[in-house]
């Protein structure tokens, strides 16, 4: 699987180059030190590569792999193909779980709690170190507030671009899988905002819902609401009144494919008020030529006025 030849371009600067994407990692004889393994692995803050050049280390890959909003279906075929070769699978216990039928009992699993994503990346360098390869499991596409790239960073800090082979394995993002549950609302320019200021300042989230209500884009929200953040959704209303119409067709779609998947379509000035909104609930707001029809919203594209529908 992604053996085929890739071809860079960096235009940054004056190097325009052209590689095999596995040439500079596969088969690479690399070496590190006991103790430089620990010390990179521990370091978070560490910029500096370790001395590498004594021993032979091949090191395993990692591979970043989406899995999607919940239901097992989901999961793209790359996606399986990418788990089931991997002998080392790390990941939030909640995604785990959700793959669990097509783990194989050899494959040793590390489940890691929420906020454990530092040490889920440096778990997954670690097992690379050790030759192992490593598929790291993130909800949805791992690339949307998921975990490619804080390992990328981590890599970054530790010089290991470049050594460590990596592959990313798209998943389908939650906003995808709320979207189909109620038809088209997703059907012309659209922001995802989340209102999580755990690592984003409120201030500048509310900056973004301030200009993604002038642009006249479907606004989707994450993160909504949690058990300490319970006001923020409430806030993020009032800015958005400040721009868009108070009737505005809103949908709240709480656990998108899964068995207990729930969907209530409002109007903007309603958006705070219902009990299934949590962490698992994505909220999708229209634009101006949204409506509502039966259970579908629905976006217009422009087909209407260019070909008088
Ligand atoms: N990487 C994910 C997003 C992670 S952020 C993606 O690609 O979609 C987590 C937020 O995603 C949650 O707070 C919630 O707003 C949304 N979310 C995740 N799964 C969901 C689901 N099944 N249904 C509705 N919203 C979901």
């Amino acid at each position: 699987m992604q053996e085929e030849k890739r071809k860079y371009y960096n235009s940054g600067g004056n190097i325009a180059a052209s590689v095999n994407n596995n040439s500079n990692c596969n088969n690479i004889n690399d070496s590190v030190n006991s103790n430089d393994i620990k010390n990179s692995c521990n370091n978070l803050n560490n910029n500096e590569s370790s001395d590498n050049s004594n021993l032979n280390i091949k090191y395993g890959k990692i591979t970043l792999i989406g899995t999607g909003p919940g239901d097992i279906k989901h999961l793209t075929r790359t996606a399986v193909e990418a788990i089931e070769e991997c002998s080392v699978i790390i990941g939030y216990s909640t995604y785990l779980k959700q793959i669990s039928n097509l783990l194989r009992e050899e494959q040793k699993k590390l489940h890691f709690n929420m906020k454990d994503e530092i040490t889920r990346c440096e778990a997954a360098i670690s097992k690379s170190m050790e030759g192992e390869n490593v598929a790291v499991v993130s909800g949805g596409d791992a690339g949307i507030y998921g975990m490619s790239g804080l390992l990328l960073e981590l890599l970054d800090k530790k010089s290991l671009i470049g050594k460590i082979p990596l592959d990313f394995i798209p998943g389908v993002p939650a906003f995808c899988a709320a979207a189909c549950s109620i038809g088209a609302p997703i059907m012309n320019d659209f922001c995802v905002i989340s209102l999580s200021n755990l690592l984003t300042p409120w201030e500048d989230i509310e900056k973004r819902l301030d200009f993604a209500s002038k642009g006249d884009f479907v606004i989707i929200i994450y993160n909504p609401k949690s058990a300490k953040r319970k006001d923020e959704l409430t806030n993020a209303k009032e800015i958005l009144l400040k721009n868009i119409d108070k009737n505005r067709p809103s949908a709240i779609v709480k656990a998108a494919s899964r068995p207990d998947e729930e969907i209530v379509i409002t109007t903007l000035e309603h958006i705070d008020e219902f009990d299934l909104i949590s962490m698992n609930t994505t909220i999708i707001i229209g634009n101006s030529t949204t409506f509502v029809k039966d259970f579908y919203m629905i976006t217009k594209r422009g087909y209407g006025n260019k070909y008088n529908l």
